[in-house]
């Protein structure tokens, strides 16, 4: 098993040192230029996928990288889209799904979840995701693009990104993220290939 503690250590001992002066600009400053939202799976990093530097992604990640549909009495999710568009004022958004995805891999075998009541619920948020990619075939790689597209329509409903998106001042794009080659497919708005 991986060694957090030791990762730290080294952490201080031998990253940290080497970026003294960004640690010290991002001490008082944090202005991120994009919201990356992704699937929790170990495998996704969303810093190492785009090489990105402490301070410049925000980043949200949950099962399946699922965005609920923005409703009144809101959740942590939607306070993180509000926050990194609103007031962090991000030009960019990506939904980001990927290869072997756990969450769309039950959705689309139809796993028994009786054992997981939380997932199970969480991934009823994903039921117009199964709609559209029913009308390709249900394989699990036109499930994860599906899905992509019916996320980032779900994120268009949340009145920032709907405000940002009509002031043109916002950017939303999908991707799908391929765990053994590295290789990154752009999606248009529709979930194919752009
Ligand atoms: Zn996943």
């Amino acid at each position: 098993m991986h060694d957090l503690a030791a990762g730290v250590a080294r952490f201080q001992r031998t990253v940290f040192p080497a970026k003294t002066p960004l640690f010290a600009e991002l001490a008082t400053t944090h202005r991120p230029t994009a919201l990356f939202i992704g699937c929790s799976d170990a495998r996704v990093v969303p810093e190492l996928i785009t090489q990105s530097e402490p301070g410049e992604l925000f980043v949200i990640r949950t099962a399946g990288n699922i965005v609920p549909a923005y409703s009144p009495g809101s959740d942590g999710v939607a306070a993180s889209i509000e926050y990194a568009v609103a007031m962090l004022k991000v030009s960019e958004i990506v939904v980001c799904g990927h290869s072997a995805c756990g969450a769309m891999t039950a959705l689309a075998e139809g796993h028994d979840l009786t054992g997981a009541p939380a997932v199970a619920s969480w991934l009823r948020h994903a039921d117009a995701s199964m709609a559209r990619a029913s009308r390709t075939g249900e394989s699990v790689a036109n499930l994860v693009r599906a899905n992509v597209s019916a996320q980032l329509a779900n994120l268009a409903t949340h009145p920032s990104v709907a405000a940002a998106l009509a002031a043109n001042t916002l950017t939303l794009r999908g991707w799908v993220y391929e765990i053994p080659t590295g290789a990154v497919e752009e999606l248009d708005l529709a979930g194919h290939p752009a």
